[in-house]
């Protein structure tokens, strides 16, 4: 019998990823979305389609994570027997500007799930959406489970919340509730205030002469990137376990800003040169001799930090999980799909 699965935040970068992956597995899935005055499905269109030819459902339900009453009717109509939570205000700056409303959807927004979904479907199996962004800055090797946490936003620390309450949830009631501490994975779905997607998108638009420059921060923050599709996977196999654990998910290598700039740059078909330090960088397209890439100093943060390598060994041992796409992949069909979207 088909399994019943539902996901908040279904139509994120990894909602749309996760929902194609279950589908493909033989799911009935429900996603959770929140009202807004845009519409925000672009990434989900074909979902259902795709659920229809092979008789499986694909149903939305309108929820959110600060609504208890919401939640309560989303998940007792679904009654589902796995639960993705990737519902988030998923962004590090833009908490700092909103912490209350990053703390009430991130943190306690999970409370509300798991006591929901405690009381109601005590069996149904959880995968809590956290982030290489616990750790803060470590500089002393690859970050894996046992590394202690040290959150640097409200972002951050509403996720250690979250963190610790599948934890509880599941030392206190048995619950089948597990954390992927997943390192940044990206995606031509990924938002376009993510730096990675920034870049494509700014890059393909401004090949097509829609923009002038793309305005950046810094340019040395280092991050471990991997692809979303290849990440969305291990969330379903840390379900698949007798029991509930936490996954670092990472690709193991770390690059920077600079270095995704460099070489989408190339990709779209700039030679880029670099010149000047600090604020005044300034990235130049030799062929052209216009300035390509600025420095804004709008997109610094209070407090950034660079995050990875990640070790993902363990998922590697207990889960059978690897990266495919490398970082070259990566920026090569993220680069790709916006030169052939804004052409
Ligand atoms: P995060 O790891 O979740 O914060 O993912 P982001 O993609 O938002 O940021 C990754 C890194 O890129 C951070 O260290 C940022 O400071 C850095 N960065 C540099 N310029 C920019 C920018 O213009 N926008 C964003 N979002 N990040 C930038």
């Amino acid at each position: 019998m088909s399994r019943t699965a539902l996901i908040t935040g279904v139509n994120g970068q990894d909602g749309s990823y996760l929902s194609e992956l279950l589908i493909e597995k033989g799911y009935h899935v429900h996603g959770m979305v929140r009202r807004t005055s845009q519409f925000n499905r672009g990434r989900i269109e074909e979902v259902r389609t795709h659920a229809e030819t092979k008789g499986l459902t694909f149903e939305l339900h309108y929820g959110n994570m600060g609504d208890s009453t919401s939640l309560n009717r989303v998940i007792s109509r679904c009654k589902p027997d796995e639960i993705y939570n990737l519902a988030a205000q998923s962004h590090v700056a833009v908490s700092f500007d909103e912490p209350e409303h990053t703390t009430e959807v991130n943190a306690t927004g999970v409370l509300r799930l798991l006591e929901i979904t405690h009381h109601n479907f005590p069996d149904c199996r959880i995968y809590q959406a956290c982030s290489s962004d616990l750790y803060g800055d470590v500089t002393d090797g690859p970050i894996s489970e046992q590394t202690p946490f040290r959150p640097l936003s409200p972002y951050a620390i509403s996720k250690l919340y979250a963190y610790w309450t599948v934890h509880n949830f599941r030392e206190a009631h048995g619950m089948h509730a597990s954390n992927g501490i997943m390192f940044n994975h990206e995606s031509p779905r990924r938002g376009e205030n993510f730096v990675t997607r920034k870049i494509t998108y700014s890059l393909a638009r401004i090949r097509a002469g829609l923009q002038e420059t793309l305005s950046l921060g810094n340019l040395d923050s280092q991050r471990d990137w991997g692809f979303a599709r290849d990440y969305v996977e291990a969330m379903w196999l840390m379900l698949q376990q007798d029991r509930p654990d936490d996954y670092v998910i990472a690709s193991g290598e770390t690059h920077s800003v600079r270095e995704f700039v460099e070489r989408a740059a190339m990709i779209a078909g700039f030679d880029l040169a670099w010149d000047g330090e600090g604020t005044e960088t300034r990235g130049i397209d030799r062929n052209s001799s216009r300035t390509v890439v600025d420095i804004d100093a709008r997109f610094y943060r209070p407090i950034d930090s660079n995050i990875g390598p990640g070790d993902a060994s363990k998922a590697q041992a207990q889960l059978g999980w690897k990266p495919r796409a490398s970082f070259q992949e990566l920026v090569e069909l993220m680069m790709q799909a916006d030169l052939d979207s804004i052409s």
